[in-house]
């Protein structure tokens, strides 16, 4: 049977490139999406072996919504919006941690409906993309497949498989996240997390136990809310979301124990109480509702030096070329923004002059991905040294920023703008 292909999604013309991606993370399936429109051939190969719901809340800002917005007429984007948070009417509650007092309440903004934002849980979400990705625009995505070795020459990519098998390109993307292994082919050494210093305990639970309970029934019975705590080196944010059916909570805290980057390491109830003594009772009320945890060890890496390999035909994407805190809210944003990037250079590059569409890539990228990684430790700071005085005085101080130079970015414009000029310095 033939397959009907919408305009919007059929390949632009074919540039005969061929592309592969290593890892189906928002990174690569957008990587793979975007080269795909932009009219390259594409194939993902990921380690995991089935498709599965896993992690809790994700955020994508209205830069994201912009770059998913235009998948198949705006309809992944009303999937996932169906999936999200809604706040329009809550907004954002913050809350003194001792005293539980709301000390600043941020509203809402109208949205604007081509570049909408999402919160919600990264495996829903992720299955949207993941499905439009495979069943939709038909890109190849070979799963139980991890790439244990890369290899490039002048002229061409390769990744090899566990069972030996090897996969040639015109470019390897490695996607692969913060445990990258193509980082490490990359930079000719492995870069080694250190410790950031916190770590962020994790939950997503449905509303049964809350509802039952009269002290915390307000959060899911009046449809999606949003409120947090703050306190001296701690925060606490918890929403309500779907109509306030499912409930969420993550809690940054100082830990300087062993490095995990693993999102499914299991954390305990009683340790969250410990930090939590003094605070509001209705975190405790809250958290006593959930039925487990995820202890997640937040890392921080020197800013790699290059993310690009020597010959121009691998390079890193995501969070496998910049990890980013939870409080900048922009992590998996940036990588949507990468994919964009690089299947733009690429065409603009041509089948012949693949190196420079990479360079370019990160030309583009690099500085921008800088200075939005570093709003997520002003952020931070901001919170955990407030001056609860000045917040008195002006609670705006301690609202989260929504800065325009990140929201408002549009990485395809902006790369088809500055495509030439970035390269015209290198060559
Ligand atoms: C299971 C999981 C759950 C997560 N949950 C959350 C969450 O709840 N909240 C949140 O904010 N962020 C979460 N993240 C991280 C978040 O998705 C990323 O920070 C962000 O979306 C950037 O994505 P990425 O594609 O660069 O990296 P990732 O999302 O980490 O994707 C990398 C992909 O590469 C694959 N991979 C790794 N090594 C290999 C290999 N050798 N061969 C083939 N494939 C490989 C991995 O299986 C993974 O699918 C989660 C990531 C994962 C993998």
């Amino acid at each position: 049977m033939a397959v009907t292909i919408t305009p919007e999604d059929a390949p632009a013309q074919p540039t005969g490139i061929n592309v592969i991606v290593v890892g189906a993370g928002f990174g690569g399936l957008t990587a793979a999406i975007e080269c795909h429109r932009q009219g390259h051939t594409v194939s993902i190969y990921e380690s995991f072996p089935e498709l599965k719901v896993l992690g809790d809340i994700i955020s994508f800002g209205p830069n994201a919504g912009r770059i998913f917005y235009r998948w198949s007429h705006g309809k992944i984007a009303a999937k996932m919006r169906a999936l999200s948070i809604d706040l329009s009417s809550y907004g954002f509650k913050i809350h003194k941690y001792d005293t539980g007092e709301v000390v600043a309440h941020q509203k809402t903004p109208p949205g604007d409906p081509t570049a909408p934002m999402f919160n919600g849980h990264r495996g829903e979400l992720h299955k949207v993309v993941f499905e439009y990705a495979r069943d939709e625009l038909g890109i190849p995505i070979h799963l139980g497949q991890k790439v244990t070795k890369y290899f490039e020459d002048e002229k061409e990519a390769s990744i090899e498989l566990e069972d030996g098998t090897k996969v040639t390109g015109d470019i390897v993307v490695g996607s692969d996240g913060v445990r990258s292994r193509a980082r490490t082919l990359v930079l000719g050494y492995e870069d080694k997390p250190k410790s950031s210093g916190y770590a962020v305990w994790r939950a997503w639970f449905s509303n049964k136990d809350m509802i039952a309970d009269p002290r915390t029934a307000e959060f899911c019975n009046n449809g999606d809310t949003f409120n947090g705590w703050i306190g001296p080196d701690v925060h606490f944010l918890f929403s309500t979301i779907k109509n306030g059916s499912d409930c969420c909570w993550v809690l940054t805290h100082r830990d300087e124990h062993d490095i995990d980057e693993s999102w499914s390491f299991p954390g305990k109830l009683e340790d969250v109480f410990k930090v939590l003594e003094g605070w509001d009772p209705m975190c405790k009320a809250i958290i006593e509702k959930t039925p487990s945890i995820v202890d997640w060890k937040l890392v921080y890496r020197d800013p790699l030096p290059t993310w690009t390999s020597k010959n121009g035909r691998i390079c890193l994407l995501g969070d496998a070329a910049h990890p980013f805190l939870p409080t900048s809210a922009q992590g998996a944003t940036q990588a949507l923004e990468d994919g964009v990037t690089l299947a733009v250079t690429l065409k603009r590059a041509g089948k012949e002059n693949v190196p420079a569409g990479v360079r370019a890539y990160q030309e583009i990228r690099y500085d921008r991905v800088r200075a939005v990684q570093k709003t997520g430790e002003t952020t931070r700071d901001m919170w955990h040294k407030a001056d609860w005085d000045k917040v008195k005085k002006d609670p705006k101080s301690i609202e989260l920023p929504r800065e325009d130079w990140i929201f408002q970015h549009d990485a395809q414009k902006h790369a088809e703008q500055v495509y030439d000029d970035v390269v015209k310095k290198f060559t």
